[in-house]
């Protein structure tokens, strides 16, 4: 593959405005960055992003299913094997879930390996009376509040690239190692068990596809299919910069990729139909998602399609659908009724996390397990009376017991939230919480 920056069909973004975009305090040193980038080895090759597009277009058709989750923000100290490996472990075994109570093929999309970029509502913050740039993700500054660590530093996005390559390779390593292997499905679970409903219901159905196994050994039947799994990795496509510096062009066909990840999104705050990101993510072949929140209406979801799917490819488009709660029975229905009458297919992924955030009496920002789960119950209706397929869902998610979202089988108050609360930006279900969810959304399917 080469890298022919000035030249790609996605280029076209180059002139429109980009929101969202960091003040890169020092231009010689982006350049620089931005020119290694350009000559660095790939990340995703276009072989895995078109395999994806295939398995979103059996979703779009209704016979698969899709789990999208990991982190809000990544944080570089946070790459850590076990906290990777923590992260698979729980992706594994919500997978799991979905697989046995729908019978369906469960794509498993990781928000992993490149979510180091994020969107923020105001450019600064103010602690004690002291005003610094707002946190906009590893790749762009600190957390830190400290004037050093906010200032903007391009050199972030080389690290972003290493980070996202390490990782991939453990990514990698896990989903044909072994560990991914059904017969491991006991011992994801193991240090869990004990102290956790989720885990005690999780056991039960466990010992199922055990019992499933076995019963499939004892006809001779051992498919390779049940020793490893395949992960995919996505990201929000924020900084343009970095997303253009990796886009590669395939010699054969001519076809521009995003490098950096399988699938890239566009969020809630730059999904301008005439802005940058829109514009980048038309000219790369990699499959693509546009989060919809609670605004957007029937001709916008329209207009996303024909610009972003224009040949009405399965698996081309997901709609990642985040309305809150309080607003998924009113909102969505239009834009699914819509959608489906002008026959374009669609993946339609409910993100019940971005809807649902709010600041609790501690000051942490947090949502309630009861109104994720209503989310997704809403959108779940919604599919069945409009008579389409309820794709998958999207959630930020931890393979730690942190505690940064409310209720759940565990029972997280407000009071418990400074207990353990590390997301550098949005509140995560922890491991409990991401397999009571599973549980009762599999429920639904
Ligand atoms: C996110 O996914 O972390 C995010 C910022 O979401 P949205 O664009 O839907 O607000
Ligand atoms: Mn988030």
């Amino acid at each position: 593959m080469t890298s022919e920056l000035l030249h790609l069909p996605g280029e076209s973004w180059r002139d429109l405005p980009a929101g969202q975009q960091p003040d890169w305090p020092d231009q010689a040193a982006l350049r620089e960055v931005l020119a290694e980038l350009a000559i660095a080895p790939p990340l995703v090759y276009t072989e895995e992003c078109d395999r994806l597009t295939g398995q979103l277009g059996a979703v779009a058709r209704g016979e698969a299913f899709v789990l999208q989750g990991g982190d809000c923000a990544e944080t570089f100290a946070g790459m850590s094997a076990e906290a990777t490996k923590n992260k698979l472990k729980t992706l594994l075994q919500m997978a799991v879930v979905f697989t046995y109570a729908g019978s369906m093929p469960v794509v498993k999309l990781g928000r992993l390996a490149g979510q180091y970029a994020k969107p923020r509502s105001g450019s600064t913050e103010t602690k004690d009376g002291v005003t610094l740039p707002v946190y906009r993700g590893d790749a762009v500054n600190g957390f830190d509040f400290t004037a050093r660590s906010r200032e903007p530093d391009p050199r972030r996005l080389w690290r972003a690239y290493q980070s996202s390559a390490i990782t991939l390779n453990l990514v990698r390593a896990f989903a044909t190692g072994g560990y991914a292997s059904l017969d491991q499905v006991h011992a994801w679970n193991q240090d869990f068990v004990a102290d956790s409903p989720a885990g005690a219901r999780y056991d039960g159905l466990a010992r199922d596809i055990d019992r499933a196994l076995n019963f499939m050994r004892a006809c001779g039947a051992e498919p390779e299919q049940l020793h490893q799994v395949e992960f995919f990795a996505s990201h929000e496509g924020l900084l343009l910069d970095y997303e253009a510096a990796l886009t590669r062009v395939e010699p054969t066909t001519g076809a521009a990729y995003a490098t950096s990840g399988h699938l890239i999104w566009a969020g809630e705050r730059t999904r301008e139909l005439d802005g940058a990101h829109i514009a980048y993510l038309s000219g790369i072949n990699n499959p693509v998602a546009v989060k919809l929140g609670p605004s957007t209406t029937p001709e916008e979801a329209l207009a996303y399609a024909e610009a972003l799917n224009p040949r009405g490819e399965p698996g081309r488009l997901t709609f990642i659908t985040r309305m809150g709660a309080g607003r998924v029975r009113e909102r969505l229905p239009e834009l699914v009724k819509a959608v489906d009458a002008a026959g374009v297919p669609i993946v339609w992924i409910c993100d019940p996390m971005h809807g649902n955030t709010f600041t609790g009496p501690t000051g942490h920002k947090t949502r309630l397990f009861a109104d994720v789960l209503d989310e997704v119950r809403g959108f779940f209706e919604v599919h069945r009376a409009a008579g389409t397929h309820p794709g998958g869902i999207h959630v930020e998610f931890t393979g730690e017991d942190v505690t940064e979202c409310l209720g759940g089988g565990m029972e997280i108050l407000f009071h418990h939230l400074p207990d353990r609360y590390e997301s550098t930006c949005d509140p995560r279900l922890n491991r409990g919480q991401s397999l009571d969810l599973a549980f009762l959304a599999a429920q639904m399917l």
